[in-house]
């Protein structure tokens, strides 16, 4: 048994405990207050349930910087992300090592589950299960780009599926979104994932030209799109939603996780999700990092904050905070996300120096926090601010410097 105590304990984002230790093995065994003074000196101990981000590509992590280059998304994916991803097919070394840096600048963010949607997620899976961290993976499906043909990617998606389980693992098929399948393909990809009895993991209405296209390609609107490919009724990842208002009814369905990536959002000029609308009539939105120029889930927080989505009045830190675990635990399907006796044990334990007058989550977010230690399932991964995993990080960073040597001289 285990036992970890703290100047405050957060239960939920609305409910903390002072003074009060967890008891845990791979499940949280009691949770209880302590009679007398701090437990720590100095600065602060707080102890919060791990966060998800639920859209994720580990392995654009050495171009992330491109998407604040002023580009919109096309001109983004096509000058910048394709070019990267070709070279990373090629090399598939290259996805375990970015996703290794990429990974752990997230678990020292307090990240404990990453739904992360790219190409060799055999390589991204021995990433996340060397350090540690829960894994829901799809391979990003799509008709051409950086694939040959859309049989190709599925043919890798699938290969996935037979080659990735366990406990900590979920994986689903990644339509990768409309404009780079025919709906006949989206709609192939789906009803496989019913049959398989999996889920679906899709970038859908990230910009207005996704609209625009259905409608000159198709002659369709969203909606009845969503009903041509049987998105309706199946267990899905819906990322961005930024032009998804015609389909709030189907995105505050039960099994629809909508991903909301601010940071890329606004950097790709793609425009504004209307999230807090999306939250008041039940969707369930969680957040990801998607591709932005930190992998630190708290960046993300703190620009959801920061903002004012148009006409829907100012958010705040515990729902940010209410996003990334209860949402986005729930929605996945790995746990309520809330710390309680019978929940999995995905504890993360932080310090505070020069702490604030305010709660506890924001002295996380917006204190000088620091991850101390993780537990995953009521396992040690992150000990004294380190990850604990066996893997040589420095030698990691050596040996992608070498790759991003030939990328860079293959360049025209
Ligand atoms: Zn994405």
């Amino acid at each position: 048994m285990n036992e970890i105590c703290g100047d405050f304990v957060v239960v939920n984002p609305y409910v903390w405990l002072s003074n009060a230790c967890v008891r845990f093995t791979d499940r949280i065994e009691d949770i209880y207050t302590l009679s007398g003074g701090g437990v720590a000196e100095g600065g602060l101990r707080i102890i919060t349930h791990g966060m998800a981000s639920t859209h994720t590509h580990l392995g654009l992590y050495p171009v992330r910087s491109t998407v604040a280059a002023g580009l919109d998304l096309d001109s983004w994916v096509k000058g910048r992300a394709w070019r990267w991803e070709r070279f990373v097919r090629g090399n598939p070394e290259v996805s375990y090592l970015s996703s290794l840096i990429a990974a752990t600048e997230m678990l020292l963010s307090g990240v404990t589950l990453i739904a992360d949607m790219h190409f060799n997620e055999e390589l991204v899976y021995r990433t996340l299960s060397e350090i540690g961290v829960k894994a829901d993976l799809s391979v990003a499906i799509m008709d051409g780009g950086v694939f040959d043909s859309y049989e190709e990617a599925l043919e890798e998606n699938l290969r996935l599926l037979k080659a990735v389980q366990g406990a900590d693992v979920k994986v689903r098929l990644g339509p990768c979104t409309p404009r780079l399948l025919t709906p006949e393909q989206f709609r192939e990809i789906v009803t496989l994932a019913k049959q398989l009895d999996i889920g679906i993991h899709t970038h859908l209405a990230e910009v207005r030209e996704d609209i625009e296209w259905l409608k000159s390609r198709y002659s369709i609107s969203l909606k009845e799109f969503v009903d041509l490919v049987g998105l309706r009724d199946t267990d899905s990842i819906v990322a961005h939603a930024v032009w998804a208002e015609d389909v709030i009814d189907l995105l505050s369905s039960s099994n629809i996780t909508v991903s909301h990536s601010p940071r890329s959002n606004i950097l790709l000029g793609d425009g504004r999700a209307p999230v807090r609308r999306y939250l008041r009539h039940g969707v369930n939105v969680s957040l990801g990092v998607d591709v932005a120029p930190t992998y630190d889930l708290r960046d993300e927080l703190k620009t959801y904050v920061s903002l004012h989505y148009p006409g829907e009045g100012p958010s705040d830190t515990l729902e940010a905070f209410r996003l990334s675990t209860i949402n986005a635990y729930r929605g996945l399907g790995f746990g309520s996300g809330e710390l309680s006796p019978g929940e999995v044990a995905d504890l993360v334990v932080w310090s505070v120096t020069d702490p604030l007058v305010d709660d506890p989550l924001a002295q996380v977010i917006w204190g000088s926090s620091r991850v101390e230690e993780v537990y995953v399932s009521g396992r040690l991964i992150l000990k004294e601010g380190r990850p604990v995993s066996s893997v040589d990080l420095l030698r990691v960073r050596e040996r992608l410097h070498e790759y991003l040597r030939e990328f860079s001289r293959s360049q025209p």
